[in-house]
């Protein structure tokens, strides 16, 4: 009853002995149906395929694979910024004496099934996962949504029937690559790159969830954007044992109205079970790519009207 499915014992068995369930074969089977299948790429993306982070070449290896298109997961990032951020603002501390992040499933289930009393001081805001799928969904009812990215955790938030994920099939970083090694795709990095999207490019607060700190880093800049004379204190922990203490000192009254910010892989996702690179590379590189972003504030992207359309 534990398990959160962080997938830390994937990678920290001496043995190798535990493996996570994948969907690879059903993905292939669906494009060899002929489905429309469209990926949507976690943050965190950036340098696990190699070289540096590009949108239109890894658009262009999905289509070489089948993939009908690609959108990048810090959309939807920015999206949670937001209501996370609006969330904030309304219920710290009036209403909850502090809050915690959303988008990592592992720290927020262990959070609130471990103090359940304090359970609604983790925010409700949908992760980023689903909120990119339902913004995928809206332009494309009938399409088979692949969550691609570091976690086996969102294997589970993926198949949860508490919330519509819309998403149908989740694989790892990992397991992508073998479908492209597969493919003969050995640096996607040398493709030209195929420009076209459904969305608009993701901020630079967006694309930092991938790394510990990034996720309130994004909300506190959301904050300071909608009322510039609101403080916000932080507090982060990596790792579950880490997050499980920031919890329990919070639950103490040690952070009273402080935003909490739990990941439960010590580095973020940069250091999720289905990740290649190693972390402190995998760091510079996402910086160095949310460095390149047209916006730098999640508040200030273009697709911000769709968040009620798809919050329900
Ligand atoms: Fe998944 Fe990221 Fe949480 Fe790790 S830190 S369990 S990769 S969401």
């Amino acid at each position: 009853e534990k398990c959160v499915s962080c997938g830390q014992c994937l990678i920290n068995c001496p043995f190798g002995a535990i493996a996570d369930k994948s969907q690879i074969f059903q993905v292939i089977q669906a494009i060899n149906r002929g489905d429309e299948v469209i990926a949507e790429v976690a943050p965190a993306f950036v340098g696990q395929f190699g070289g540096k982070g590009n949108v239109d070449k890894l658009r262009q290896a999905f289509s070489m694979l089948g993939f009908s298109g690609m959108e990048e997961v810090a959309v939807g990032a920015d999206l949670c910024t937001v209501q996370e951020a609006e969330d904030f603002m309304e219920e710290v501390p009036e209403k909850i004496p502090f809050m915690g992040t959303s988008c990592c499933p592992a720290w927020s289930v262990m959070a609130k099934t471990e103090f359940p009393e304090h359970a609604e001081c983790i925010s409700m805001a949908l992760t980023p996962m689903t909120l990119t799928a339902r913004l995928i969904r809206k332009q494309r009812p009938n399409a088979k949504i692949v969550f691609v990215g570091p976690c086996s955790a969102k294997k589970l938030e993926a198949m949860r029937r508490s919330v519509r994920s819309e998403v149908d099939f989740v694989l790892t970083f990992e397991e992508m690559a073998g479908m492209m090694k597969g493919r003969g795709i050995d640096e996607y990095t040398k493709l030209e790159g195929e420009g076209s999207s459904d969305f608009e490019v993701a901020s630079a607060d967006g694309r930092g969830f991938a790394v510990a700190g990034g996720v309130a880093n994004a909300v506190v800049n959301a904050i300071k954007v909608i009322d510039p004379e609101r403080e916000v204190n932080v507090v982060n922990a990596e790792g579950l044992e880490n997050c499980r203490k920031m919890m329990k000192d919070a639950v103490k009254g040690k952070y009273p109205g402080y935003l909490l910010e739990g990941m439960a892989c010590p580095g973020g996702c940069i250091a999720g079970a289905g990740t290649m690179r190693p972390i402190e590379q995998a760091h510079k590189e996402v910086e160095a790519f949310s460095s390149e972003a047209k916006f730098t504030c999640a508040n200030d992207t273009p697709y911000m009207e769709y968040l009620p359309l798809i919050e329900e």
